[in-house]
């Protein structure tokens, strides 16, 4: 290093230090409602504790027409129709795992065909997608017919994959119009899907999809498609956006200065406790 670059380089960081100990912490205003606190559960996948459990292996007593389908050995297997979720939600956190059928039987949309319906109406596709080609916008993780996936993530059929899904309500005005679409995120066994992906409408298998208004808040189904797909561990969060008051407008505040120390410092290496910012 030769002498002008090191000048240079001890400049500048006496300026990066002098700018550093004269800014100033930022504050927004907004007094912030604390968050809830949750437990999680004891391991990845299990129920928090502030979640609506509804399906741990035993029945399906949560779901209308869940005595249809058949219950075995801590999973639920569609038979007949469709099930309908009693509670109904809107902007929420759902968990679920399934599993295509181990006996690989058909090909495209007749493999391993179900469906998660967030408030009875727009469709996270379930399907044996594992080295199974259909229409992209209708393999498993695509919000059906509106978009593909931004991955394929299965694992092999008799495994099971587990569906994390963000969901936000969409809200409409009093006329019936549109005023926030609803959004879906995906993940897939650990794997982005759908990232905030903002739906266009109900799906629909005959026409393009397009808005109706409906309640803030609606059941979750799950589709009956002829293939004995395999559930277990369903759960829901409801959730709220955060939330707070402004009770000024932003603002900065003098950096607090080290305290002197109160006896001469005979542990330089002690950090300093005046300091209290964090970031
Ligand atoms: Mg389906």
């Amino acid at each position: 290093m030769n002498r002008a670059w090191l000048h240079s380089y001890s400049l500048l960081t006496a300026i990066l230090i002098a700018t550093a100990a004269s800014a100033q912490e930022w504050k927004s205003g907004v007094e912030w409602q604390e968050p809830p606190v949750v437990t999680p559960g004891r391991e990845v996948g299990s129920a928090p504790s502030d979640a609506v459990v509804l399906f741990d292996g035993t029945n399906l007593d949560a779901w209308e027409n869940g005595d249809k389908w058949l219950v075995e050995d801590g999973t639920a297997t569609p038979k007949q129709t469709a099930i309908v979720s009693r509670q109904h939600f809107g902007d929420m956190q759902l968990h679920l795992e399934w599993s295509a059928p181990a006996e690989v039987r058909g090909a495209g949309q007749g493999r391993g065909n179900s469906g998660c319906y967030l408030m009875n109406l727009y469709e996270v596709q379930i399907l044996d997608s594992f080295e199974n080609q259909t229409y992209f916008d209708g393999q498993a993780g695509s919000i059906y017919k509106q978009t593909p996936p931004l991955a394929n993530a299965m694992r092999k059929p008799g495994e099971w994959n587990t569906y994390d899904i963000i969901f936000n309500a969409p809200r409409f005005r009093s006329n019936g119009d549109v005023e926030k679409p609803g959004h879906v995120t995906l993940i897939q066994n650990g794997v982005l899907l759908l990232n905030h992906f903002e739906l266009q409408g109900p799906t629909s298998y005959v026409e393009a999809p397009h808005y109706k208004p409906h309640a803030e808040k609606g059941p979750i189904s799950l589709q009956f498609h002829g293939d004995p797909v395999r559930f277990r561990n369903i759960w829901v969060r409801e959730f709220r956006q955060a939330s707070g008051v402004r009770v000024s407008a932003p603002f900065n505040i003098e950096q607090k200065k080290p305290a002197p120390p109160k006896e001469p410092a005979d542990k330089p290496d002690e950090a300093d406790p005046g300091d209290d910012a964090a970031e």
